[in-house]
């Protein structure tokens, strides 16, 4: 856990509510919800960005994209398509520095992403 990290806190049970929970992975609902579904899954590891991914990380983040699929369904938006996506630095539009995927879904979505 890295201090003054907000996803630390959260998905350390320290603010807000989580919608999934195990020993490696938390999910909560995005503050500021672009889709009907808005969820972030984060490793419960503090982890900067992307880019920061090690081989030592590759089950970790293999896992992450099975518990998206996991509240994919459990929201319902399994059937007609969702978006898992990661922002790798501030060009990209990171704004928070700690892994998180976006899993967005319950509307159509455009591509490319803006
Ligand atoms: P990024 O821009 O880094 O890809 O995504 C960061 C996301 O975290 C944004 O969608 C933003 O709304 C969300 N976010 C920022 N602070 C908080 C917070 O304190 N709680 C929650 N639940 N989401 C947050
Ligand atoms: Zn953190």
């Amino acid at each position: 856990m890295a201090e003054d990290c907000i996803f630390c806190k959260i998905a350390g049970g320290q603010i807000g509510a989580l919608v999934y929970e195990d020993d490696q992975v938390a999910a909560f609902n995005d503050l500021k919800p672009q889709a009907p579904v808005h969820v972030l899954i984060v490793p419960k590891k503090h982890i900067e960005k992307i880019a920061d991914i090690r081989d030592d990380d590759a089950h970790l983040i293999g896992h992450i994209l099975v518990v998206a699929n996991k509240i994919a369904e459990e929201r319902g938006v399994a059937e007609d398509g969702y978006r898992v996506v990661a922002n790798n630095g501030t060009g990209a539009g990171q704004s928070v520095w700690h892994v998180h995927f976006h899993l967005l879904g319950g509307r159509p979505m455009r591509w490319p992403p803006g």
